[in-house]
């Protein structure tokens, strides 16, 4: 029997038998021991907040619907499709342990400019403990040509984790503007020169799940740089696109699959005005995805446009909502700033008539209340924006609702 003092303390194992073992006052601890205990300590700490509870609590598809609803109008149908996905990816890596392996389910959002997709995706950003990314589409290039190569969308993710690669392997990446790299010759209206079907190639290789060596510090890849080895496998990818023209061949798949199908009183249910919600991956590849990328994005949403009663609860009911955002401004210099609702409609028309969604809103409030701001009224005085006011300052400049924000 070897000595007390000549074996660990920890595994049992005998000086001989280990590569290093160090004393301490009353016990011995061994090389392999110290590796253990360092894994476990890793995982200890990257599971635990600084008030010492656990970071990762699995949130409810309802209370993640919930939480977006206090900072994004409507879009219920795309707030539950996010929620639940998200609940899932919650799922599938606590689930790392058991025998099953649960697949993710990547998502796409399909909706006009201005309707919250960014911003569906921000607020989901905010409200979880993985790290978040967002790209845009159209900044990506093929390696080799000029712009950005795909992995620079994991490069960011790997700075938002602090280049902590096992927290950047459970995130989440919203990539804006899919549409735009769709292939060219389903889309003649894309003038892009560079083949979106390569970039297309890159990133399914990316939401397929690989591994991704990637520059750490973004930017292209160059010889002498060091990769991090990235395994994509449980990120969960977000898609936007507002695929402008989908529309119509929706409508199409519709009028040939209606005829020989259905009986004509189905037909009457078609909702001619939002024909959005009807989109399927089979219109996202007649629009110019390639069929594996649609493939391996199996969940797909769709955000309506926005109506006058949303746009006009956008501009006042969000925590920082326009008309909030306005009558603080305006309250520093000791001024009452008012809305009426008849002014507000009439800009919430402006913006319908624009298409740019709520995008447009804070184009449309900036130019017309640019004057007001540079001859700031009195202190103490009243100012009220109402129709006549809207009325004339869209009289005088009426091609104002074009200028985006
Ligand atoms: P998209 O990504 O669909 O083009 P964004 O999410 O970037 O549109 O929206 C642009 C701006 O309009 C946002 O910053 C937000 O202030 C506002 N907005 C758009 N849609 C909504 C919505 N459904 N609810 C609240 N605000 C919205």
């Amino acid at each position: 029997m070897p000595k007390n003092d000549d074996i660990c303390s920890f595994c049992g194992r005998s000086r001989k038998e280990v590569k290093l073992l160090i004393s301490g006052i009353d016990a011995n601890i061994c090389d392999a021991c110290v590796d253990q205990a360092r894994i476990i300590l890793k995982e200890e700490v990257s599971l635990t907040k600084k008030d010492g509870s656990k970071k990762f609590t699995l949130k409810k598809p309802k209370e993640i619907f919930s939480f977006l609803d206090e900072y994004v109008i409507g879009q219920d149908f795309a707030k539950k499709v996010l929620s639940v996905a998200v609940y899932n990816h919650y799922k599938r890596i606590d689930a790392k342990e058991k025998d099953v392996e649960i697949e993710k389910s990547n998502i796409i959002l399909v909706g006009e400019t201005g309707t919250g997709k960014t911003l569906l995706a921000k607020t989901i950003a905010r409200f979880l403990d993985v790290p978040f990314a967002i790209a845009d589409a159209t900044a990506l290039t093929e390696a080799g040509y000029v712009g950005e190569d795909v992995e620079s969308i994991l490069a960011r993710l790997l700075q938002v984790a602090d280049f902590d690669v096992k927290a950047a392997e459970r995130g989440i990446i919203f990539i804006d503007e899919l549409d735009k790299i769709a292939r060219k010759s389903d889309n003649p209206s894309i003038t892009r020169d560079v083949s979106g079907e390569g970039v297309q190639q890159a990133l399914l290789k990316m939401l397929e799940g690989s591994i991704v060596n990637v520059p750490p510090q973004g930017g292209r890849k160059h010889p002498e740089q060091k990769y991090i080895q990235i395994n994509t496998q449980n990120i969960l990818f977000i898609c936007g696109g507002a695929f402008d023209g989908i529309d119509k061949k929706i409508a199409n798949r519709l009028k040939t699959s209606t005829i020989g199908y259905k009986k004509g009183e189905e037909q009457e249910a078609i909702d001619k005005e939002n024909l959005l919600q009807y989109v399927t991956s089979d219109d996202l590849r007649k629009f110019g995805l390639i069929p594996e990328l649609v493939g391996r994005i199996p969940m797909i949403s769709y955000l309506k446009p926005l109506d006058e009663s949303a746009l006009l609860r956008i501009l006042t009911e969000p925590k920082n909502s326009l008309v909030k955002q306005y009558t603080a401004l305006f309250e520093m210099d000791g001024v009452d700033l008012e809305f009426n609702i008849e002014g507000l409609k009439l800009i919430a028309q402006k913006a319908i008539e624009s298409r740019l969604g709520a995008r447009g809103l804070r184009s449309i409030l900036e130019s017309l209340m640019t004057d007001l701001m540079f001859d700031m009224p009195e202190k103490g005085s009243k100012v009220k924006i109402n129709a006549s006011f809207v009325k004339n300052k869209l009289k005088k400049n009426p091609g104002l609702h074009l200028r985006v924000a």
